[in-house]
This record gives structure tokens, C-alpha cells and sequence, in this order.
């Protein structure tokens, strides 16, 4: 099996301020082109594209191609599940969405600490092991988005899920937030193999600032700037396959180019990514080290760091959608205040022991984010 994956939630559009406005010819076009070069994943969601991904792909793909052609994975909206019932409701639903009669691949969407207790608490491990034993899904596991702590919890609490889809990207490897590299050991302590999801972290590893991408056309002049993403992840040993979202002919062809004979990261490669990684975080505007000394006694429960920590990626990148996006989620929430809530009132500065001028760059956040 190749080892690249078409995932499902960034397709063509037809108007970009649409999401549901799929551009279903230009899709037909990627996956012929996609399964004729010998790739066979694909990665769709319930909730992908305002949940039209689903139908999306039964029109390119399994009306048009036979089913024993390709692998289609898909996932239960755990966040959705009320109640028990809703697990068969909701895998009937997507069944007829995708016109299958069985998903090659199924997991448990977006399993984290709360996500987890509840997965539990409702029987959905029960119910996709039921699955299974029915013929109804071939490989059953999760999607997982929390620390590595409790991906060990649930690998060890239910240790006949057969794989787990991991955020895995070089930048975030070490990061505390994401803890890419731990939840990796993790998967490999228990035996699992992985699947990379976001491996150019939703895009924004497809431009850098201007001094790593010379490090990297220097090494590869040939090689695109994403490539460097996606082969990392499929460098790793026990990860099986690694998804890109992919948007257009032009990355598709990007993608397949490099990955149809895929050669795992040279050791002078690796060298060169170290030095890519490190110019990023030298990029880096604001230097916080997210001890979250200010966090406690800010009276607008202003989450301090992780905005900074946005606006340095959003810096680093130089992508201000996809950091603006995460932003927005977690104002959203109403558990966050927002940046523009600031009052001035300095005691995060007091508390800062790399005396950053707090007010000052959360005024900046809120002006680039709001
Ligand atoms: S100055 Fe702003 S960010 Fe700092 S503690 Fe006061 S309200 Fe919170
Ligand atoms: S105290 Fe300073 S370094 Fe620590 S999290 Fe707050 S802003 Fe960042």
C-alpha cells in the first residue's frame, strides 16, 4: 500500500467562501488521477465540508470506480452522540452518504480526555467492535487530538483498537501543546500503527519564512517546500500512512510526484530539517515560553500564551487563516476571553519572567485575530 492518503476535507471549490460548493468535476479529474498512479486511501468525515465531503466522494469515487479498487475511511462523530442510538444512526447515515456497504477503515472521531470519557460511558468502542465482527468495517480505531498521558490511557484501556490517527508534523514534534513526538512513542510502545493526519499542519508548513526555504531548495532544488512535511511523517517507522488534504490538480500532482516512489529522509535531509526547524523558531515574534505565570491572575481569563503562541506560528508561516481559524474555536467556546478584552491592567507583566510587554502584543493579537 502507498503510502500517501487523499484526505477529504479541503476539496476544490467552486466558491472559496463556500465550503459545501465542491467542485465535483475537478474532484472526478484528482481521483482518477489519484488511483491511476497507484494510490488507494481516502479520508472522509461526517463532519468535513459542512458534511457534504461524505456525498462528495460516493459521486467521484464510488460511483465511478470499483469497490474493491480503493480504501475508504470514515469516522464517527463522537462530539455529535447524544445517546447510544445515535451510534447506529449516525454510521446507517454515512453508509448511504458514501453509498458503500462497508468502510475499510472506521474510527472514533477526535478522541481526547472529555471525548474519551463519553466514547466510553455510550458503548462506542463496544459498538464498532460489533461492527466488525459483522463484516460492516474492516480496521476499527481513533482519531486522537490530547497529551500523550492519555493516549496511553486509551490505548490501554482498550487495546484491540488496531490503529490510531495521530497530528504528527516536524515543527510540533517537540511542542508541549501537541506533543506530536510523545504521542508517536506512544502508538509505537503499544504496537499501533499510525496514520499521519495534518502533516503540513493544515497548510501552514507549505510556506515558510525565507531563510528555511532556501535550506530546503538548497538540499532538494526539485523537491516542493509541503514535500518536506509529508515525507517526514512517512519516514517514521510504524506509520502507515499519511494524509494531505488536497485542494487542487496542482498539489495532488505535487504530492503523487514525490510519494509514488517514496524514499524515506536521507540522513543529510534530516540534518537539513533540524536547521529548518530551528529557523523557524528563531522567527519566532513574541518569547514566550508558556510558563503561564501571567495566566492566573488575569482577570479577563485571557489565555495568554496560547495566543501568543498563535501568533507565532501565525508569524512563522506566514498563514494567517488557519492560526485565525483556531483562534476564533476557542473564543467560541466562551470559556476564553478575548484578546480585544484586555484591560490593561499589567499584573501579567509583573508575573512575566521574560519581561515581555504582555499588553502591548496581546493589542497586536487581538488587531491581526479579531
Ligand atoms: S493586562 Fe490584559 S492580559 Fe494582562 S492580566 Fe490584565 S487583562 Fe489580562
Ligand atoms: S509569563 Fe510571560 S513567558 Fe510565561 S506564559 Fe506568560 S507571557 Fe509567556
Amino acid at each position: 500500500m502507498k503510502k500517501l492518503g487523499f484526505g477529504l476535507m479541503r476539496l476544490p471549490l467552486l466558491d472559496a467562501s463556500d465550503v459545501t460548493a465542491i467542485d465535483e468535476a475537478q474532484l472526478c479529474r484528482m481521483v482518477d488521477a489519484f488511483l491511476e498512479q497507484g494510490f488507494t486511501y481516502f479520508d472522509t468525515a461526517y463532519p468535513y465540508h459542512k458534511q457534504t465531503s461524505e456525498g462528495a466522494i460516493r459521486r467521484a469515487l464510488v460511483e465511478r470506480h470499483p469497490r474493491e479498487s480503493y480504501l475508504l475511511a470514515d469516522k464517527m462523530p463522537t462530539f455529535l452522540v447524544k445517546e447510544p442510538e445515535d451510534y447506529p444512526k449516525f454510521f446507517q447515515e454515512q453508509l448511504e452518504r458514501c453509498g458503500v456497504e462497508y468502510f475499510d477503515y472506521y474510527l472514533l472521531h477526535t478522541l481526547g480526555r472529555d471525548l474519551y470519557g463519553k466514547t466510553k460511558e455510550y458503548g462506542g468502542f463496544d459498538f464498532v467492535r460489533k461492527l466488525k465482527a459483522e463484516g460492516k468495517i474492516r480496521h476499527m480505531g481513533f482519531s486522537f487530538h490530547d497529551t500523550a498521558e492519555v493516549l496511553d490511557q486509551i490505548l490501554t484501556e482498550q487495546p484491540d483498537m488496531e490503529f490510531v490517527q495521530l497530528q504528527i508534523n516536524y515543527i510540533d514534534w517537540d511542542s508541549e501543546r501537541v506533543q506530536s513526538g510523545k504521542c508517536y512513542e506512544v502508538a509505537r510502545k503499544h504496537g499501533k500503527p499510525i496514520i499521519v493526519m495534518e502533516p503540513i499542519r493544515g497548510g501552514a508548513l507549505a510556506s515558510l519564512p525565507g531563510e528555511a526555504e532556501a535550506l530546503m531548495k538548497q538540499c532538494q532544488p526539485g523537491l516542493s517546500v509541503p514535500s518536506w512535511a509529508v515525507r517526514f511523517a512517512a519516514s517514521l517507522d510504524g506509520v502507515m500512512m499519511v494524509l494531505s488534504g488536497m485542494g487542487s490538480m496542482e498539489q495532488l500532482q505535487d504530492n503523487t510526484g514525490y510519494m509514488k516512489e517514496f524514499s524515506p529522509l536521507s540522513e543529510e535531509e534530516k540534518a537539513v530539517l533540524e536547521k529548518v526547524v530551528e529557523a523557524i523558531q528563531n522567527s519566532v515574534a513574541i518569547p514566550c515560553t508558556s510558563c503561564r505565570y501571567c495566566v492566573d491572575g488575569c482577570p479577563e481569563n485571557i489565555p495568554i500564551p496560547e495566543y501568543f503562541s498563535l501568533y507565532n506560528r501565525m508569524e512563522q508561516t506566514r498563514d494567517k487563516g488557519a492560526e485565525k481559524e483556531k483562534y476564533e474555536e476557542m473564543v467560541k467556546d466562551g470559556k476564553h476571553g478575548k484578546a480585544s478584552g484586555c484591560i490593561g491592567c499589567r499584573q501579567c507583566e509583573e508575573h512575566c519572567p521574560q519581561h515581555i510587554e504582555v499588553v502591548q502584543w496581546i493589542g497586536k493579537v487581538a488587531e491581526v485575530f479579531a
